[in-house]
């Protein structure tokens, strides 16, 4: 399997290399180019997937992929890693783009090689909560997908990178992970990725699941999940990314106290739709919600998500009548309910059908 340049390099971690770094035999020896000889016995296959973040940051530089794995020699204690760097950027550069471009990845290694035990994305921490969204809506069942990242820099004092990185891997590869949907790995806590936050501009602690608390923990001798994604509506819908080339544009509006409306309206001319992030209950000022009813009625979608951290907005917040284009996303915050409705309109423009796939969310 040949590299492929320095984006969209592919690195099954040497048995040399491990040695060099100490690592158990448990890596894949490969040369650029060569076929795949695997070494290390019966471990469990994964293929970590780097994009950059602090978890790869150093003072003025970010680790490629193949080292930053190549730094932690005791993942090769739980798995043989294959390693291949999409993107090397700061989450905060992240754009709907990047989200397809490693939904696809996913789903092509997943198709390439049934072998692989689980998948592990490593991404910046400032929006992986809308990645890992993302990534839950549209990979269906299959290897779980781990994503992980880190707080404090490569190389820092207690950085805490490395063992979110082993953490993830063994994630990955326990057989709770499986059909629990896109996880989140940091700090030890296992998070459903569609229900996480960043909470906390600088602790290691910043990831939380807000009303339902973390899926697990992963302990010292056992990775263990205390509760699970199942919901009583049954399992969310999976977008279909075949053929897509690009995702809607969905602006997303603040409302405050005084705001006057004219954002929502501008935010509407240059976008498929738009997500108002309301007061609590999808309450809105008079400013806004004069706005939303006129861009609605223009036959622009409106979809009206709360603001509050707990709870859910009445699916009557918007309008009771089927046809109208002002709609309610009950319990996503406001940036998940933006890529929501930029994935139901790759389905749909029908009001009763955005609707519909909505309200499940
Ligand atoms: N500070 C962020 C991080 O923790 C930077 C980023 O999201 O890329 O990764």
């Amino acid at each position: 399997m040949a590299s492929r340049g320095r984006r969209g390099r592919r690195v099954a971690l040497g048995l040399v290399g491990a040695l060099l770094l100490g690592g158990a035999p448990g890596l894949q020896a490969q040369d650029s180019g060569s076929a795949r000889s695997e070494v290390g016995g019966e471990l469990p296959r994964v293929l970590i997937l780097t994009t950059g973040g602090t978890i790869a940051s150093t003072p003025g530089d970010m680790l490629s992929g193949e080292a930053l794995v190549g730094a932690v020699p005791e993942l090769g204690d739980y798995a043989r890693l294959t390693v291949e760097e999409v993107f090397r950027i700061g989450s905060s550069s992240m754009t709907p783009d990047h989200w397809l471009r490693l939904g696809r990845r996913i789903l092509a290694a997943r198709a390439e090689d049934p072998g692989w035990a689980g998948i592990v994305v490593t991404h910046g921490t400032d929006t992986m909560e809308e990645t890992s969204y993302f990534l839950d809506r549209v990979l269906p069942p299959g290897p779980p997908v781990v994503l992980t990242g880190s707080m404090r820099p490569a190389g820092s004092l207690s950085a805490d990178g490395p063992r979110n990185l082993v953490d993830a891997v063994r994630v990955a590869t326990s057989p709770t992970a499986v059909g629990q949907g896109v996880l989140v790995v940091l700090n030890e806590r296992i998070h459903a990725g569609a229900d996480v936050r960043k909470t906390h501009d600088e602790s290691v602690e910043t990831f939380r699941s807000s009303e339902w608390g973390a899926l697990g923990r992963v302990h010292a001798d056992t990775v263990r999940l205390d509760r699970t994604v199942a919901s009583p509506d049954g399992p969310r819908a999976v977008f279909d990314l075949e053929g897509l080339s690009s995702l809607p544009g969905v602006a997303l509006v603040p409302d405050y106290a005084g705001a006057s409306g004219t954002a929502v309206e501008e935010a509407a001319a240059g976008a498929r739709g738009v997500v108002v992030e309301t007061f609590a209950g999808g309450r809105m000022s008079p400013g806004v919600r004069a706005a939303v009813q006129r861009v609605a009625a223009q036959g622009s979608p409106v979809v009206l998500a709360s603001r509050e951290e707990e709870g859910r907005i009445p699916t009557g917040a918007g309008e009771p009548d089927g046809e109208s284009l002002v709609l309610v996303s009950p319990g996503l915050p406001a940036h998940k309910a933006r890529i929501l409705l930029m994935l139901a309109l790759t389905r749909t423009d029908d009001p009763v059908e955005l609707r519909r796939i909505l309200v499940r969310d």
